[in-house]
Formats: C-alpha cells, sequence, structure tokens
C-alpha cells in the first residue's frame, strides 16, 4: 500500500485574514481613542481595510520583503496594518515608541523601513526620530488630525491614512505569499549592546498564534474578550492580536490610556474576560482595586484571567489577584521567541486544598508549549531535573529565531540548535521552569552568585512593598553586594532591618542585601521592566 500525503497548504497570513472576514466578521473590535472617546469597528471592517492597505502599499511599489514600520499606540487601524503589511507581501516592523528617538532611529535605519504609518498623536516623536537621522520614503498618518499636520517640520510631506486607503486601486494584484515569507521584525531591546533584529515568517507566526490559543497555554475562545494591555509594539503584543483573530475572541484595546482607571473602565464596560501585560502593570491595577470603594466602581467579569509575562510575576501577585477574584497565569518569552515559549497552570494531580504547592508552581515560569524544547545546561551538560541545579535556559522550537539580521553575535546559538536565552533557571522533575535571574544581572559576592530576580520577587510579598528591585554594587571586600531598591505600598511602612529579616528568613545570609534604599519609583525599560542598569549607575559610587 502506498502512504497518501496530505495537501501541502501553506500556513500564511491569508488564511487568517479570510477566516476572521468571513466567519468572525460581526465580532467587534474596540478601542480608545487619543480623545478617550471609544470606538468600536468589526473583524469585517478591519480585515477589508487591511486588504485596501495592502494593494496601497503594493500599488505603490512596495515589493515582497520590503520593511513598512508602524509607530503606534494598540488601536483598530494598528490592527489592519498587522494585516495589511505581510498580505502586501511585506515585513511589518512594530516600532516601540518609548524608547528614544535615536534608538528609534537606528532600528528604522537597520531595518531598511521604507514606509512608517504613525499616528498623528506620535507626529511630535516621529519628527525627533526623523531629526535623529531616520530615513523613510514615505509618511502614512492616522488620525482625525492628519489634515492638519501636512508639511510638518522634519517630517517634509505625509499622507493621510484615510486617503491612502481610499485610493487604493481595487484590481492591484497581492502576492501569493509562501510560508517562509518573512511576515515581520521586532527588535530586541538595547540593555545588552546594540538592538537586534529577529525576523518571524509566516509559519512560524501562525503556528505561534495556533499554539498560544490552546487551554493549556494562554487559553483564547471565541467567548472571550480580550485586552492587550501589552503594547502591539512589544513582540506584536505577544501575539494575541493574531490570536484573537484566530479565535474569534472580541478585542478590546486600551489606545494610549494605560492608567489603572482607563484600563479598568474598559475592562468593566466592555466585560473582558481575559487581559494581558507585564506585572508592572497588574501591580497597579491591584492597588487601584484595594482602594476602597473600587471594587463596587469596577464590577470585573467574574474569573477574568491575566497573562503575566516579560518580568516574573510575584507569587503575592497571584495570591492577591485570587483574593479578588481574578485568575493570573503566568508566562514567560523573549522577542526571540515571538514571544510565548513557557506558561504555567497547576498539573491536575496537585490536590485543590494544596495552596503552597499550587502557588509554587503558577509563580513558576512554567512547562515549554508544544513544540518548544527547553533545556537548563551548565558546561557541563544538562542539569539533572532536580528542581535545584541551576543553569541557563535554552530553547529552540518553529517559533524560535535561527538568526538575528545581518548575523550578529552567532555565539547565542549552540551546536545542536538551541537559543541561549541569558536567562539561570531550574528545571524540576515534571519539565516546569524556574527561572531565578538574567545572567547579566546575576551578583557575585565573594566568589558565590546571588539571583538578584529571587531576592526581588521575594520581597515583593512582603505586605508594605510594592515593587523591589534588586543590584549588586561593587564592594571592596566582596566584589559586589546586593542592594535591595523598595518603594512601599500607599500609607504602608516598613525598615531596613524588618525587610532583611524578612529576607534572612527565607535565604542564606549572604544573600540578604547590605542595604534598603526606600524610593519613590524604579527606573523602568520601555516595556515596563524595572531597568536595573539605570538603578546600577544611580548607586554605582555608592559607599558601603
Ligand atoms: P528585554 O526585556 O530585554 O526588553 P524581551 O522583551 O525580549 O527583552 O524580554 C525577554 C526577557 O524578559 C527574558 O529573557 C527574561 O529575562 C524576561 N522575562 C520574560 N518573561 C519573564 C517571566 N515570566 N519571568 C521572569 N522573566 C521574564
Amino acid at each position: 500500500m502506498t502512504a497518501s500525503t496530505m495537501m501541502d497548504v501553506p500556513l500564511t497570513l491569508d488564511a487568517l485574514a479570510d477566516r476572521a472576514e468571513r466567519w468572525m466578521g460581526e465580532v467587534e473590535v474596540v478601542w480608545r481613542k487619543p480623545d478617550r472617546a471609544v470606538a468600536r469597528t468589526t473583524y469585517a471592517h478591519v480585515i477589508g481595510r487591511a486588504r485596501r492597505l495592502a494593494r496601497a502599499l503594493v500599488s505603490s511599489g512596495i515589493r515582497r520583503g520590503d520593511r513598512v514600520a508602524t509607530l503606534m499606540w494598540n488601536h483598530a487601524a494598528h490592527l489592519e496594518a498587522y494585516f495589511g503589511i505581510p498580505l502586501a507581501g511585506a515585513v511589518l516592523h512594530t516600532l516601540n515608541l518609548r524608547l528614544h528617538p535615536d534608538e528609534i532611529a537606528y532600528i528604522a535605519n537597520d531595518a531598511h523601513d521604507r514606509v512608517v504609518i504613525v499616528d498623528d498623536v506620535l507626529l511630535p516623536l516621529l519628527a525627533k526620530v526623523i531629526a535623529a537621522g531616520a530615513k523613510f520614503e514615505r509618511v502614512i498618518v492616522v488620525g482625525d488630525g492628519a489634515a492638519t499636520v501636512r508639511g510638518g517640520s522634519e517630517i517634509g510631506a505625509t499622507e493621510a491614512y484615510e486617503a491612502v486607503l481610499a485610493a487604493a486601486p481595487e484590481d492591484a494584484v497581492l502576492p501569493v505569499l509562501a510560508e517562509t515569507d518573512a511576515l515581520g521584525t521586532c527588535y530586541t531591546s538595547g540593555t545588552t549592546g546594540k538592538p537586534k533584529g529577529v525576523v518571524y515568517t509566516h509559519r512560524s507566526t501562525l503556528l505561534h498564534t495556533l499554539v498560544i490559543a490552546l487551554p493549556d497555554a494562554l487559553g483564547l475562545a471565541r467567548k472571550d474578550t480580550l485586552l492587550p494591555v501589552v503594547p502591539m509594539f512589544h513582540v506584536n503584543a505577544w501575539g494575541l492580536p493574531y490570536s484573537a483573530a484566530m479565535t474569534g475572541a472580541k478585542l478590546v484595546m486600551p489606545g494610549p490610556y494605560l492608567d489603572a482607571p482607563s484600563l479598568l473602565e474598559l475592562m468593566t464596560t466592555e466585560r473582558v474576560t481575559i487581559a494581558a501585560g507585564v506585572p508592572t502593570i497588574w501591580i497597579g491595577i491591584r492597588d487601584a482595586l484595594d482602594a476602597p470603594g473600587a471594587r463596587e466602581k469596577f464590577p470585573l467579569q467574574a474569573g477574568l484571567r491575566m497573562v503575566v509575562g516579560g518580568a516574573a510575576a510575584p507569587e503575592q501577585l497571584i495570591r492577591d489577584f485570587d483574593r479578588l477574584g481574578m485568575h493570573l497565569i503566568h508566562a514567560w518569552g523573549m522577542t526571540e521567541t515571538s514571544p510565548v515559549g513557557l506558561v504555567s497552570h497547576v498539573p491536575p494531580d496537585v490536590a485543590v486544598d494544596d495552596d503552597a504547592q499550587r502557588y509554587f508552581i503558577r509563580a513558576k515560569q512554567g512547562l515549554p508549549t508544544p513544540f518548544v524544547e527547553v533545556r537548563v545546561r551548565t558546561e557541563h551538560g544538562d542539569v539533572p531535573r532536580d528542581d535545584k541545579t541551576t543553569g541557563e535556559v535554552l530553547i529552540r522550537g518553529p517559533w524560535i529565531a535561527a538568526s538575528y539580521v545581518g548575523g550578529h553575535t552567532p555565539e547565542r546559538w549552540t551546536d545542536d540548535g538551541y537559543f541561549r536565552t541569558g536567562d539561570v533557571g531550574r528545571m524540576c522533575p515534571r519539565g516546569y521552569v524556574q527561572l531565578v535571574d538574567r545572567i547579566a544581572d546575576m551578583i557575585k559576592s565573594g566568589g558565590e552568585w546571588i539571583a538578584s530576580a529571587e531576592l526581588e520577587t521575594y520581597l515583593m510579598g512582603h505586605p508594605a512593598v510594592k515593587e523591589a528591585a534588586v543590584i549588586g554594587v561593587a564592594h571592596p571586600k566582596w566584589g559586589e553586594r546586593p542592594l535591595a531598591a523598595v518603594v512601599l505600598r500607599d500609607g504602608q511602612t516598613a525598615t531596613q532591618d524588618e525587610l532583611r529579616a524578612f529576607l534572612g528568613a527565607k535565604f542564606a545570609k549572604f544573600w540578604v542585601p547590605d542595604a534598603v534604599v526606600f524610593v519613590d519609583a524604579i527606573p523602568r525599560t520601555s516595556a515596563g521592566k524595572f531597568l536595573k542598569t539605570a538603578l546600577r549607575d544611580q548607586f554605582r559610587d555608592r559607599a558601603w
């Protein structure tokens, strides 16, 4: 008997676009405009307009593989770009608007972005990016203010997005996409060297889209209403907009308003069932909900799920949200991993009343998603799965980068094809990974390693502590000693001795920071994570 084979249908974005338009067409896409008004449209409209954008780009000379950038908040036009640019055969390059203009210019030029689609409210930023040397052939402006900004200083001539769509020729032919074509590109943040480009293909994106929707991954379904607080310029909002379109989940986007009251209002009025963002966002939401009267003012959907990633979710945060009737899902990923690589759900054999074990597992970064392989390795080989021995986390899979644009730092890949994440972790017998720190953030004291992230996530479990970051500061005797920067919760007090005693009850004596400094805020990266480099600069010359 000869084996029969399956059809060779490519995994390309047009399949998702067709599905969203035809079968999810009436599902709502909602967003907050810069004037704070809430606007709404449908997937059918969004995809129809995305196709117009694709035809406009193709007919104006955009060729397969050309990069088209976006400089936008989360809203429907950005979703149109998410579909329209790849449907034109071009590469969607989401520029991170929170970076310094010089850095954005570097990234745009490194990617050879030909066109930029920009929010009218971000034109002042774009002017700085162009003044810093970014070279775009065309600037397409989204928003009501488009007409009034024509001929802006550094920016030169601009076109209104609506006019571009209106002029798109009906007969422009869109390219036939191949699954290995580039669909999008994102740049790593430059915290450790120059930003480096990662290119996602249609295939990698579609597989990622499919897998993150699984119940044991981020779990997205048609009955859901999704609010990606994570910006669409931060690793494509973790791939969630594509998964929402695939499943037919209603999509709610916050526009430029990421403050807790605006988010809570949107979550309430639009009946959001699942939201996603970095821990600092949820710390703010928790504190807002704990304020008197807040829970009556914002009656959220029962069982609301929040996907948290980008930095470790402190166990206390997971507990606090359970208390508030919401379920936090902890996930891990990087720009290089599309990003979702690990997700933590409690396996069914753990007793429902075993709180200690359940929270311990939920605070881990989790189990690899299907098709993703993870190893924890030292120079001696893979570490035993004993939940104790630490090593570098290595990863490979169909949506893990095989190289950077331009072939930079090939040493980030092992001979057996794994990407070195730069994260240090341990693995339990079940295969769940728990990160202890980034290699670059580990503190070496008297020849011994101290994991700064473990200290800070535990410190954030103290009832008076809102946020904490631990860094190493040069020390004449020990080489480096840990210092904790702490932001207290509103109305709470704690002393250095109290917090050191709290850590001393959990960690080895030499791990306990020599100093705790109380600060108003911890510097943040463009993605809202603690910016340890800035904190290290701040305390560099500290005399012990
Ligand atoms: P950057 O943080 O450098 O801007 P990425 O957004 O790609 O770049 O972040 C990837 C890094 O974020 C990971 O290598 C890891 O250190 C950290 N990270 C992401 N998710 C988690 C998590 N759930 N727990 C701890 N660290 C995380």
